[in-house]
């Protein structure tokens, strides 16, 4: 068995690369099959998710699209949706910015087929990015979504928007190595998009794993400590039980041995606003100090890199 400490990464190098580049990063977490990324596979990866409707992973890729309408008709129909998943603001006349993931502008033209904006954006992502649609039926050809011009926002722009507007279409994606307590914690911020690593289809006695089981030291005991050695024996125990059911059962069947100290990776995607009402609750002497020991270093983080949004009171 093998005992680290959690940590968390914000993933920013990320925020460089293709919405595909991007997307298979995120996915490959759950199966934790990253050796299996190479130039070429980004593609064909979210062809797949797409083809086979895991959507989940589909909300990995957002981006900001400016939209200009020659009339307010279209805004007002999309407005009428009220599009729960997308991040909508109308700037000076009939334009809007919108945020929102690959997943969310596939099931808008997918569950509003005749909303001109819906259509519009699905067509205009179509072309830059084909791969996502393929499955979905596009048929308009620009003459029927006219009047309607849509351009990408890159992430320096949307970084430079003024506040409330950058907190809100900025999304930061953040890769936590926690507990499984910490990280059925955090899927309860339903706002938020996750990934996490798969205790379904790992098999931790496999070589690419240390053919063993990993756990997050616990905050709560010293290293020396009578209750650090009962832990760590428990641990032991458990693992072995773990290996011994993998040699005649599957990794979902024998992980109903493991404990909640099994470390996990999870990312957590979501916009700046979400992050600091997020960061408020989980950094809070009430909230549990595993959680604690990870969201107050971020939040240190986010605090000196948007000084004016988070002004957090760390105790
Ligand atoms: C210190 C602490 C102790 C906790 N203890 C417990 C506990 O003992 N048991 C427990 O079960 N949980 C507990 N929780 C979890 C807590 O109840 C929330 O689930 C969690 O904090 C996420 O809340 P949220 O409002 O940020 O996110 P969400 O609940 O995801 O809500 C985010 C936003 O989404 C909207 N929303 C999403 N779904 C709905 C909906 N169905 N109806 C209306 N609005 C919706 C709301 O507008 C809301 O503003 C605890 C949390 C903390 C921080």
């Amino acid at each position: 068995m093998r005992i680290i400490e959690p940590s968390f990464t914000i993933l920013d190098e990320l925020d460089q690369q293709s919405l595909p580049v991007r997307i298979e990063f995120c996915g490959r977490i759950c199966y934790k099959s990253e050796n299996r990324i190479d130039s070429d596979s980004a593609i064909p990866f979210v062809r797949k998710m797409a083809k086979n409707g895991h959507n989940s992973v589909l909300e990995m890729g957002v981006l900001t699209l400016v939209v200009t309408c020659a009339t307010p008709d279209p805004i007002q129909a999309l407005f009428s949706l009220q599009p729960k998943f997308l991040q909508i603001d109308r700037l000076e006349g009939n334009r809007l910015l919108i945020t929102g993931s690959i997943r969310t502008f596939r099931e808008m033209l997918l569950f509003h087929p005749e909303d001109t904006l819906s259509r519009a954006m699905a067509h205009y992502l179509k072309e830059q990015h084909p791969y996502f649609f393929e499955t979905l039926p596009i048929n308009d050809t620009p003459e029927r979504i006219a009047g309607v011009t849509i351009a990408k926002m890159a992430l320096k722009d949307v970084e430079q928007l003024a506040a409330p507007l950058h907190a809100k279409h900025r999304y930061l994606a953040v890769k936590f190595i926690v507990n499984r307590a910490v990280t059925h914690e955090l899927v309860r911020h339903r706002p938020c998009t996750f990934l996490q690593e798969s205790q379904r289809y790992c098999r931790y006695s496999a070589d690419k794993f240390g053919n063993e089981v990993t756990f997050i030291k616990p905050v709560f005991f010293e290293e020396q400590s009578e209750e650090f050695t009962i832990w760590q024996q428990s641990m032991e125990a458990m693992e072995a039980q773990y290996l011994r059911l993998l040699q005649t059962s599957s990794p979902q069947a024998a992980r109903t041995v493991l404990p909640n100290s099994c470390k996990t990776e999870i990312i957590v995607y979501t916009n700046l606003l979400e992050w600091r009402h997020i960061l408020s609750l989980r950094t809070s002497p009430a909230a549990e100090p595993s959680m604690r020991e990870v969201m107050i270093p971020l939040a240190h983080t986010l605090q000196n890199r948007y000084p004016a949004l988070f002004r957090l009171h760390l105790e």
